[in-house]
């Protein structure tokens, strides 16, 4: 059993923390909170172990939330740690984890750097494997390079354009916007998303233009993809729906948006209302000659769960990335085909 922890127990946090619960080759070793909020309360009531700075012990005591220890003594019975703690915050981390030689897991708010390698598993799992320190993109480059590597398989990719309308917010963040504006993020072309496709598929001819919507629940990217020989739609459409992690919506089930999805999820009954799966508009494949048209909708919140757990095996000397992927496909739910 690799014995994993999770530093930040936010919105990525927790969801991975669950994850790991599910995993028949893992164990949980706890999680840290640095604030006595809901999130700390939630996490005694599940019987998650609670690891908090030193100074906060007393705070956390006096809140009525029992303590395991420290951070740094969490850190210490790890194999593996998980860094969701918000952007830049995992960089200082890094020093911490390094000190004591442990192997980490960060997320996309941090910078490439951060880490030997930019990890999203259906791409390059392989160069994960062994490495100390790998950096789980964000949602919308897991988007990205999710259904771009599926594609890929299809026939080869020599060019993509894409727009990006994300999420101006996650559901839980009261103080973000915009409520009544559309803001190109940034106007300046491309945004950093192609950048941080190119830290993956290194040699991609890849611009992304992006825009913030006021919405919480989904990102939508509309994509154009030149491809260096035709192909059908027929054969898009039978790889998009055999490939794991990606689910199709077809007009024929009514689903025309990001809340109708949601509201599926909910019917559903996955926990938190997660689609870890990417969601093609199926009536927006198109074909054109050499170009593929798409759209399709990632649920931020979730998207880049399963390919933490992932990365928490590859780090760990885990080779076959097949079977990984299909291991925490099973336990987390996670399918393909249609959505509905
Ligand atoms: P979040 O704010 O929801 O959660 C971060 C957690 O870390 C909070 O619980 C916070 O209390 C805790 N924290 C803050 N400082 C800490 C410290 N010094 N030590 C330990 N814990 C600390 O943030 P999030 O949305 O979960 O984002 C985490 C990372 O995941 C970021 O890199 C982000 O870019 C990335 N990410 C976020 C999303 C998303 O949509 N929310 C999607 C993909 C990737």
């Amino acid at each position: 059993m690799m014995k994993v922890s999770v530093n930040g127990y936010g919105t990525i946090g927790k969801r991975v923390a669950s994850a790991i619960l599910a995993q028949p080759d893992m164990s949980l070793i706890g999680v840290s909170k640095t604030s006595t909020n809901y999130e700390a309360y939630h996490a005694q009531r599940l019987g998650i172990p609670l690891y908090v700075p030193k100074d906060s012990i007393k705070e956390f005591e006096d809140a009525g939330i029992k303590v395991m220890g420290t951070i740094e003594e969490m850190f210490r019975d790890s194999d593996v740690i998980v860094d969701a703690t918000p952007n830049g915050v995992g960089a200082q981390y890094k020093q911490v984890y390094s000190s004591l030689g442990k192997k980490s897991i960060f997320q996309g708010g941090e910078k490439a750097n951060v880490a030997d390698v930019s990890f999203s598993a259906l791409c390059n799992y392989d160069e994960a494997v062994d490495k100390k320190y790998v950096r789980v993109v964000s949602c919308n480059t897991t988007g990205l390079l999710r259904t771009l590597c599926t594609i890929n398989r299809v026939e080869k990719i020599t060019k993509v354009r894409a727009t990006i309308v994300r999420r101006a917010a996650d559901p839980k963040e009261v103080k973000k916007g915009p409520i009544n504006s559309l803001t190109p993020d940034p106007a300046s072309i491309p945004s950093h998303h192609a950048k941080d496709v190119n830290t993956v598929l290194k040699d991609l001819d890849i611009v992304t233009m992006a825009i913030v919507a006021p919405t919480t629940l989904m990102h939508v990217h509309m994509l154009n993809i030149t491809l260096a020989n035709q192909v059908t739609r027929e054969e898009v459409l039978s790889t998009l729906s055999s490939t794991p992690r990606i689910l199709l919506v077809s007009g024929k089930s009514k689903i025309t948006s990001t809340a109708e999805i949601i509201e599926v999820a909910r019917d559903i009954g996955r926990s938190r209302n997660d689609l870890y799966e990417t969601v093609v508009f199926e009536d927006s494949v198109s074909v054109k000659g050499n170009e593929l048209f798409l759209m399709y909708a990632v649920h931020q919140e979730s998207i880049v769960v399963p390919e933490n757990i992932d990365a928490i095996r590859a780090v760990t000397g885990f080779r076959d990335g097949l079977k990984s992927v299909e291991m925490t496909n099973t336990s987390m739910g996670i399918r393909k085909g249609y959505l509905v």
